[in-house]
């Protein structure tokens, strides 16, 4: 009888697969013979109780018996565990020799956007103070930094959503640029939809038929890499049409005259031709969008992994000043993050040019501020480092000789992934925290245990901007720690020990508040009390009696003068990119499917994931398979000027037919950034990755 009681134990969360933050429990159920878990969507006010997929089986990796408990260490080419007094000891010895022969700048540090608000801090101060070195960045750079620099410039301020997401269901167009909602962030698709019961006009522009594309009234299957050529064309048929708010442009924006000028000078036949999008439909998508009341433009990686990612994207915000519709209800802007932290951890000093609260480490009075926070001299302060590729770049050259890496994956997910590898493998020593054994950290000297979302604490900033607390639900396995903890640990064994002294998260981030006092991303009215059984509280908030900011720009940008400043984009990005040409005769684009993360390092150990897609595939158009003798579901070798890869076909007629699709959540042989062009967006350093020229061959004998 005892057999069938069951004993059940709840544990509140947040799912950690993507910006969404859905609010969940999941609930464990002990029998005398098993232990079973089932997850539940919490009512919050962005998913409003939904899950998807991800959700609902995220904890199967928490539990897989693959999580590293103990830290390890390298000897004789295997690792063994050791304790951390051990660990701790030989990364601060190696860590020293490095820095006493090679200078400060030897160190580098390479963090994530899936860590919490307090860590991302931590590993700005840490790089800084503990290390004082200036080579730190994220995988953050990888994600957001095109739409992160394009808000600044334009806004003046970058925060993902400049609305809540309710607000979608207001608008009466909304454009989608790049974005595969239905894929990535499911449980936001509802608002779309409802949007579209509301009577929305909907827009996808996106070179692939997807889920999110089904929606759209007006799918414009653009070439890959044509993103601004095509914002060009619409915005010039909305000035040649006089559809433009021409009193918002003067009063509220600089810089149209200079637009105007450039636009004049374009032919819609020659953007028809680059995009290989129909003039009617060019003129379809720009005349509905300036006709209504109320619009939204959303984009997400298809716009901005690009090497001119940042001017695509404020190509579409120059959209959105040119007809008014920004700081109203239901007209605004998002940038769709992929990361569960992507906002987050953007704004408190993980970049190679920045202090918390989008504060400028290039910037004497930021500097200052910042140093009085820390307990430390200005003039100690590192100045701007480079980019997340750019240090792998002088890893490769010799310059950096150690890495400090914090839950990031960088050979799967960067670039020309081999280039990456052998880069990584020329340093001196490497030091990774993670959850598993990923592909970087089988490179590692050292490996330090992490906890997971499960057993994390601390403060995460969804996609709208919205802080939420997401309190520790069960204790860390084994000697696992929390990555806060890891980086104090690492600090004091350098000697930093006063620099780095909390007891917990809320410590940290009460000196995060302090720090992004009066910065942009604004954080000092927001406590963890008010956060306790509050549902976010949407930055900036300068004061605890602040509500938190739902809608930006409502009065003014953030600029100085209050006013956005549209830019001219050119057809043309300076640096080019790769066109199909006889030898590599398609393009190739990438992106994500609905049961992976990142590079798949949590979702691949999750058994009900995995089976969903337990291997890459490469998307190809049935008539250019036929061509090239590819049939369906065969394994074919894809080639660029970088490596090759072999994955599976899968025939699929929505797809243009000069382009191949495939996902990048996968490793070495099937790791599509192999394949992925390194050029690099000359203002916000972004890879190219959306587009790169391939051949394709079959393997069926
Ligand atoms: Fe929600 Fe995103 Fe997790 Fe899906 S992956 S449950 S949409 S947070």
């Amino acid at each position: 009888k005892q057999k069938y009681t069951q004993k059940e134990k709840v544990y509140p969360t947040q799912c950690p697969f993507c910006s969404v933050q859905c609010k969940m429990q999941l609930v464990e159920q002990t029998s005398v013979t098993r232990k079973s878990y089932r997850t539940v969507g919490l009512m919050n006010p962005t998913s409003k109780g939904r899950l998807c997929i991800k959700g609902l089986n995220a904890h199967q990796h928490t539990f897989h018996t693959d999580r590293i408990t103990h830290p390890l260490l390298k000897k004789d080419g295997e690792f063994v565990e050791v304790s951390w007094d051990v660990a701790l000891e030989y990364i601060a010895k190696n860590i020293h020799d490095i820095q006493n022969e090679h200078g400060k700048n030897a160190m580098s540090v390479y963090g994530s956007a899936s860590i919490t608000n307090e860590e991302a801090y931590l590993m700005g101060k840490f790089a800084r103070v503990a290390l004082q070195t200036k080579y730190i960045d994220y995988n953050g750079r990888l994600c957001m930094s095109a739409a992160a620099s394009a808000g600044a410039q334009t806004f003046g301020m970058d925060r993902g959503l400049t609305n809540r997401l309710e607000e979608v269901m207001y608008a009466e167009c909304i454009i989608l640029a790049g974005t595969n909602i239905a894929e990535c962030q499911p449980t936001i698709m509802p608002y779309f939809e409802q949007a579209k019961e509301n009577g929305a006009f909907i827009i996808a522009i996106d070179p692939r038929e997807t889920a999110t594309t089904k929606l759209a009234d007006l799918h414009l299957k653009l070439k890959p890499g044509t993103d601004a050529a095509l914002a060009n064309g619409l915005l010039k048929i909305i000035i040649d049409e006089k559809l433009m708010d021409e009193s918002f442009i003067e009063n509220r924006s600089n810089g149209y005259a200079e637009v105007a000028r450039h636009l004049e000078d374009l032919s819609l036949d020659e953007i028809s031709e680059k995009t290989g999008i129909v003039r009617k439909d060019l003129y379809r998508a720009a005349v509905t969008f300036a006709k209504k009341a109320t619009g939204m433009i959303l984009t997400a990686r298809g716009v901005e992994q690009q090497t001119d990612g940042s001017l695509a994207v404020r190509n579409f915000l120059n959209i959105l000043i040119a007809t008014g519709k920004i700081g109203k209800q239901g007209c605004g802007y998002g940038a769709i993050t992929g990361q569960s932290n992507g906002q987050g951890a953007r704004e408190h000093g993980q970049k190679a040019d920045q202090l918390p609260g989008y504060r400028s480490i290039e910037n004497d009075e930021h500097r200052t501020y910042i140093a009085d926070v820390w307990g430390v001299e200005e003039p100690d302060l590192p100045r701007k480092g480079v980019s997340a590729f750019e240090m792998i770049q002088k890893m490769d050259q010799g310059e950096i000789k150690g890495l400090f890496l914090l839950c990031s994956n960088p050979i799967v997910s960067n670039p020309n992934a081999r280039f990456v590898k052998k880069a990584l493998k020329k340093i001196d020593f490497l030091v990774a925290v993670d959850l598993f054994m990923s592909e970087t950290a089988k490179l590692a000297d050292v490996i330090l245990p992490t906890t997971s979302y499960l057993e994390d604490e601390g403060t995460m900033t969804n996609l709208e901007g919205r802080v939420t607390l997401r309190e520790a639900a069960k204790s860390a396995p084994g000697e696992a720690r929390h990555d806060w903890q890891i980086i104090c640990d690492v600090a004091k064994a350098l000697g930093k020990e006063q620099f780095f002294s909390y007891s917990c998260a809320e410590e940290i981030f009460n000196e995060l508040r302090l720090a992004s006092k009066g910065g942009i991303a604004d954080y000092s009215g927001i406590t963890y009390n008010r956060l306790r059984g509050n549902e976010g509280i949407l930055w900036p908030c300068p004061s605890e009696e602040h509500p938190g900011t739902g809608r930006l720009f409502e009065e003014s940008f953030a600029h100085a003068d209050g006013k956005a400043l549209m830019v001219v984009v050119p057809n043309e990005p300076m640096i080019v990119k790769e066109k199909p040409c006889a030898e590599y005769p398609l393009y190739l684009t990438t992106g994500r499917v609905m049961a992976h993360y990142l590079t798949g390092v949590q979702t691949r150990k999750s058994s009900s994931l995995a089976a969903r897609h337990f291997e890459s595939f490469m998307e190809i158009h049935p008539e250019t398979a036929k061509q090239m003798n590819i049939t369906d579901q065969t394994l074919v070798r894809i080639s660029s000027r970088r490596g090759s890869i072999v994955v599976r076909s899968k025939w699929t007629a929505t797809i243009r037919k000069d382009t191949v699709f495939v996902p990048f959540h996968w490793d070495e042989s099937q790791n599509v950034n192999r394949l992925v062009e390194d050029k690099l967006d000359p203002t916000c350093r972004m890879p190219g990755f959306k587009v790169s020229a391939v051949q394709v061959e079959t393997l069926d004998s």
